[in-house]
């Protein structure tokens, strides 16, 4: 099977679930039932709430049809029929959906897609297997005995159309493989995806929180996690100065006229947070840092002798996401973007790229992650959402393209997947779970030049267009954490841990000793940190354990006493024994950041 077929068998499997649950809770009503990452899913409002016990019992009734090989049967009846269809059988968001088809030609959700829409239809399709109908554009297996081995996992809250004051349904969620054996993989890595949740070990770990005060996906930063960020910002900014980067500032709001010279008013409005003035005046803040960028370059005039200038600031953007969306660290309202801008001259794009390229290179190699490259491209079919005309975009395509055959990469075509200014080059970086996250982008753009009207003065004394180059490395630092947590099960490198020692006395009676300890760890550069709790030893190194603390340094008479020191290294059993002279340039060494 490939991945189309995969997918058509995984959708045919929501409308068995969707069959299933109808006979199994007479009276539920149906939401929407699309294919996710390797399965399926189907929103459900029952009359009595679906329960984790039941999914078996769904999953049994599941069988029954599937053994039974009903046929995939497609029908297509006018819209006014189909919503009368929906409406005597009460289902209200199919009459919903059905409506929105008739008034608008779509059942997409936000405004800015409604726009897209080409001729209203005025029929509708169904699709009928046995009893079940249910409302679906389809393609389908022909029979449900094509529906390969599947399994339903988890049960989720949703919002109906993932708005939140919409009512509340629930979301059964499913798999679904070619074989036994794949669907056997697939649960053993979900079991330790679900061990590794990032949600979960972050908590564990005191790298953040949230408020309900101050509001969902706004993460609260406590003093670990935010050490955890700059290390990681430092790391990035190390590498960026290496290459002529400088910082800059801006701030965190801005005249919408920003965004309506950019362009990306006409994109964004709907997920920006407005704020209006007690003058009356119109700002919103920043989601993206380009614009404010473009005005930094642009506020001297610029000789080529100035050029690159190469602008580096890790700052926080804001989205409105939906509340249905948010999720974790993954999806959020406040984004720390580690984000730069290269204003240059075409004969240095190349250069300036691979520089680039250079730094996302050693920063994931830094964590083992393997990095794949999408090059995003433009949709020749439909270029209403990019700015320019296919000619041109086929030149910025085909230059991508020629260096990533120039480096021999292996890369795969995201079409349609570009920013509306420019194509990228997206990394994908493959974590120890195999695991696909989309991270670091070099983006090259020549519109946003055009419409800032940015340019510098040659050498023949005449202006001259210039090019700027968007470059994030972790892309958003959330969004990195999340996915550095779950890569390395919390436990960081040395170098990363906010705290990378722990010393844990054996009684009260240690305690100045280790203090004195600590003090020359901390002197040295270590992130150290003392246990001088009542608790036995073993609890304190289990506690440490817990926090995945790299190592701990476990101080009693002999140690006290100038013995050597043993230290207990995260996920080993053997201890490390180290002179006491040894141990701050043992340490030392074992902490050295990749370069
Ligand atoms: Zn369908
Ligand atoms: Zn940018």
């Amino acid at each position: 099977m490939d991945e189309e077929q995969l997918k058509i068998m995984r959708h045919s499997c929501a409308h068995i679930l969707a069959a299933a649950v109808t006979e199994l809770y007479p009276g539920v009503k149906l939401g929407v039932g699309p294919v996710v990452d390797q399965g399926f899913y189907y929103d459900v409002l029952t009359p009595t709430p679906v329960t984790e016990e039941d999914l078996v019992k769904i999953e049994e009734k599941m069988h029954e049809i599937i053994a039974k090989a009903t046929t995939f049967d497609r029908e297509e009846i006018g819209l006014d029929q189909a919503i009368d269809f929906f409406r005597e059988r009460h289902q209200d968001f199919k009459v919903e959906l059905l409506k929105d088809l008739k008034e608008k030609g779509t059942t997409k959700i936000s405004v800015e897609e409604l726009a897209d829409v080409g001729d209203r239809p005025d029929t509708a399709s169904l699709y009928r297997t046995g009893e079940f109908v249910d409302l679906c554009r389809g393609p389908h297996v022909q029979h449900a005995g094509q529906i390969g081995v599947f399994k339903l996992t988890k049960l989720a809250g949703a919002y109906w159309r993932g708005r939140d004051g919409n009512p509340q349904m629930q979301r059964i969620y499913g798999v679904a493989f070619e074989t036994e054996q794949q669907l056997e993989e697939y649960l053993v890595m979900l079991e330790e995806a679900k061990r590794r949740d990032h949600r979960k070990l972050g908590k564990e770990m005191g790298l953040y929180t949230f408020s309900e005060l101050v509001g969902a996906g706004l993460p609260l930063w406590t003093p670990k996690g935010t050490l955890l960020r700059n290390i990681l910002d430092d790391f990035v900014w190390q590498m960026r100065r290496e290459y002529g980067y400088q910082k800059v500032t801006i701030p965190h709001i801005t005249k919408k006229d920003l965004y309506e010279t950019s362009g990306h008013w006409e994109k964004f409005k709907d997920d920006l947070f407005r704020i209006t003035t007690r003058e009356g005046h119109e700002f919103v803040m920043k989601p993206m840092n380009c614009p404010h960028h473009t005005q930094i370059f642009d506020c001297e005039k610029r000789s080529y002798r100035d050029l690159p200038q190469r602008y580096a600031e890790t700052t926080m953007v804001y989205r409105d996401e939906q509340t249905g969306e948010l999720s974790g660290l993954t999806r959020v309202r406040s984004i720390t973007q580690d984000d730069a801008h290269v204003f240059c001259r075409e004969t240095q794009v190349k250069e300036e790229a691979y520089k680039i390229w250079d730094i996302i290179e050693r920063f994931y190699a830094a964590f083992g992650f393997e990095l794949e490259v999408r090059l995003s491209t433009h949709d020749p079919a439909n270029m209403k959402p990019y700015l320019g005309t296919v000619e041109q975009w086929d030149g910025y395509v085909a230059e991508l393209k020629s260096w990533l055959e120039e480096k021999g990469l292996p890369y795969r075509m995201g079409l349609g997947e570009a920013a509306f200014y420019g194509p990228k080059l997206d990394f994908m970086a493959h974590d120890s779970l195999g695991r696909e996250w989309q991270v670091a982008t070099i983006q090259v753009d020549r519109n946003m030049p055009e419409r800032f009207g940015l340019h510098c003065v040659n050498e023949h004394s005449e202006d001259e267009r210039i090019v700027m180059i968007h470059a994030a490395i972790m892309g958003s630092i959330e969004r990195f954490l999340a996915v550095l947590i779950e890569h390395t099960a919390g436990a960081f490198p040395a170098w990363l841990a906010p705290v990378q020692v722990r010393i844990a006395t054996v009684s009260q009676d240690f305690v100045p000793f280790a203090e004195q300890l600590g003090t020359e760890l901390v002197a040295a550069g270590l992130r150290a940190e003392l246990d001088d709790s009542d608790e036995k030893v073993g609890k304190k190194i289990r506690a440490a354990a817990m926090a995945k603390v790299p190592w701990t340094i476990v101080i009693g008479s002999k140690e006290a006493e100038g013995g050597d020191f043993k230290i207990n290294v995260f996920g080993q059993d053997e201890d490390l024994v180290v002179a006491r002279d040894q141990l701050i340039a043992t340490l030392l060494e074992a902490t050295q950041r990749p370069s």
